[in-house]
């Protein structure tokens, strides 16, 4: 297994981490759509200012159309005192039958409310209407005009008081038989059609008309600013502004205070100006509604772009990148049975998908080459190099184990401990070599003596051996030993230096059920105190626990052997 330490530690991460992708394919999105807004904005800027212009072309068309209609009634109204004023010497003296006379005349013609005729003093002779008969009207400018400049002449506007309606008086030279002028005939040109203007733009909302005269009063106005009629406004900006030019337009505060979109134009032959004036609010609160819909769509446009961002975003990258690192870590965490490819992966993904597959599969086998190796060396570590037997660490790793497991099943465990006798002296006169040839042939020797009880046959150091025998009690253990003892004795290797005069072992024996409180410890300390009591006693024996000598030599002496030669 690979150190899984690697994979504990936690990956080190950037302390200012840059943009996530979500968030750079976002920004993308709304870079993609930034245009499109604008473009949006500006179309609808563009719709804003168009509907104010139409809204002005609408207000210039009425101003014009009232101007037209004026000057077409003032036309009519000049052309019919011209007819008068010629036929004046030959109309009838008598008063009934001039007024009847002019009645008949004016009958047809809506727009006059009244003709009279004057004498060059200025009283009124003949009349439609009867009560202003005897009336001086030498005073009036229009009257003295049409006398002085023999030719057609208006008056100021004036304004009704009953219906408000702005009436507007005309005069003209009347010529006597001699062809001189012996009088001035004089119409009340009633302008309804102001009041019908008014109220066909008062349909409109917020729409207002301003009639102003030569000197800033308001002369007539549409029912909103009824109040405002005989005001003087000359002195307010609007006012001056349409007193100085002959016609023109203009956004502005009205009369009244009101934002409007104003157009204007002098009333023919007159001072007079008739404006005509669009609510700005009411024009531009369509294109607002609009704009404002517009914006809405917009942000509902930008909030669906970002959502599709977000969510293509996660189902299209950033889930494939989970399910990518989470394989690099359960890799790194040593689980190689991962197989990246077993599942589909987008394109882009899959190069990544082949190397991690790939890696997968190399670290498995390299992982595998690298347990079998290690349980080589773990094999090798375990064993003893001159006789082939288990070592003293693989010996301690078989006791820990067999003592366990002899806890657990409450068995019973046996321990021999064996020491060659006077080894040292065989070392110092046979040397160090025939000596090691010695310690393998005793090895194998006990390894073919226990071949079917021990479970290990340790070198336990130096020339001394170790062998367990699970399940094997002392009696067992002790006649096992016994047999050990003789066939190591039966192999007749000489020692010149031993009493015997060949090699012998001296072992000690125990076993024991584990109990609480002991250790495998335990067992080795009391095979070796059975061991050096063997020793004590004059070594080539058994002994077994307690005082009892099971196996009690001196063996029958042997014929002297002779030293070996080199
Ligand atoms: P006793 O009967 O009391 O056990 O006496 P002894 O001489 O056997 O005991 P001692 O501990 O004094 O000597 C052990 C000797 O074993 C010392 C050493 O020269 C020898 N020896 C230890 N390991 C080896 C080895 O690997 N090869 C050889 N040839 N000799 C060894
Ligand atoms: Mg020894
Ligand atoms: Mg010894």
């Amino acid at each position: 297994m690979l150190d899984n330490r690697a994979g504990a530690r936690k990956p080190s991460r950037r302390a200012n981490p840059i943009f996530s992708i979500r968030a750079r394919l976002i920004a993308l999105a709304l870079l993609a759509i930034t245009p499109l807004v604008f473009d949006r904005i500006h179309g609808l800027e563009i719709a804003r200012g168009h509907r104010v212009d139409r809204a002005r072309a609408e207000v210039v068309d009425l101003a014009r159309r009232g101007a037209d209609a004026q000057r077409e009634v003032i036309s009519s109204v000049r052309a019919l005192l011209q007819i008068v004023g010629r036929v004046h010497a030959k109309m009838p003296t008598d008063p009934a039958a001039c007024n009847q006379f002019l009645t008949v005349l004016t009958g047809n013609v809506p727009w006059l409310r009244a003709m009279a005729v004057a004498d060059v003093d200025g009283k009124i002779k003949c009349s439609t209407d009867s009560e202003v008969i005897g009336l001086n009207v030498a005073d009036r400018p229009h009257f003295q005009n049409a006398l002085h400049a023999r030719n057609f002449a208006l008056s100021d506007y004036l304004v009704n008081r009953i219906h408000r309606w702005p009436s507007l008086m005309a005069t003209y030279p009347a010529l006597g038989d001699n062809g001189a002028i012996d009088g001035v005939v004089l119409a009340v040109i009633n302008l309804k059609w102001i009041g019908e203007l008014i109220d066909d733009a008062a349909q409109r909302s917020g729409a207002s008309i301003l009639l102003l005269d030569g000197a800033g009063t308001l002369v007539a106005a549409s029912a909103d600013q009824e109040n405002l009629i005989g005001k003087p406004f000359a002195a307010q900006a609007l006012a001056h502004d349409m007193l100085t030019r002959d016609d023109g337009a203009v956004t502005a505060e009205g009369f009244d205070g009101v934002r409007r979109i104003f157009a204007f134009v002098r009333v023919p032959w007159t001072e007079a100006r008739l404006a005509v004036g669009l609510d700005e609010k009411a024009v531009q609160s369509g294109i607002d509604r609009e704009t404002t819909i517009a914006y809405l769509q917009l942000a509902l446009f930008g909030l669906f772009v970002l959502l599709v961002a977000w969510f293509g975003g996660e189902q299209l990258i950033v889930k494939p990148i989970r399910a990518l690192v989470r394989t690099a870590q359960r890799i790194g965490h040593g689980d190689f049975r991962v197989r990246p490819l077993q599942q589909a992966w987008i394109a882009e993904f899959e190069p990544l998908a082949v190397a991690l597959d790939d890696m997968a599969q190399k670290l498995a086998e390299r992982e595998e080459e690298l347990r079998i190796a290690n349980e080589h060396l773990e094999e090798l570590a375990s064993l003893d190099g001159l006789t082939g037997l288990a070592n003293r660490r693989g010996f301690d790793r078989q006791l820990t184990q067999d003592w366990k497991r002899a806890a657990e099943s409450k068995q019973p465990i046996g321990l021999m401990m064996i020491d060659i006798d006077h080894f040292k002296l065989y070392n110092d006169r046979y040397g160090h070599v025939p000596g090691d040839t010695c310690l393998r042939s005793v090895g194998e020797t006990l390894s073919l003596v226990t071949l079917e009880n021990a479970v290990l046959v340790a070198r336990y150091g130096g020339e001394e051996f170790a062998l367990l025998l699970p399940g094997l009690d002392v009696a067992r253990m002790t006649a096992l030993a016994e047999e050990a003892r003789k066939s190591v004795e039966d192999l007749l290797i000489p020692h010149a230096e031993a009493p015997c005069g060949y090699v012998t072992i001296s072992i000690g024996v125990e076993s024991m059920v584990p109990q609480q409180g002991q250790s495998a410890a335990d067992l080795v300390e009391a095979a070796d105190r059975a061991l050096y009591t063997a020793k004590r006693y004059g070594r080539n024996r058994v002994v077994a626990p307690g005082p009892t000598l099971v196996s009690s030599t001196p063996q029958p002496e042997r014929e002297p052997v002779p030293p070996l030669v080199a």
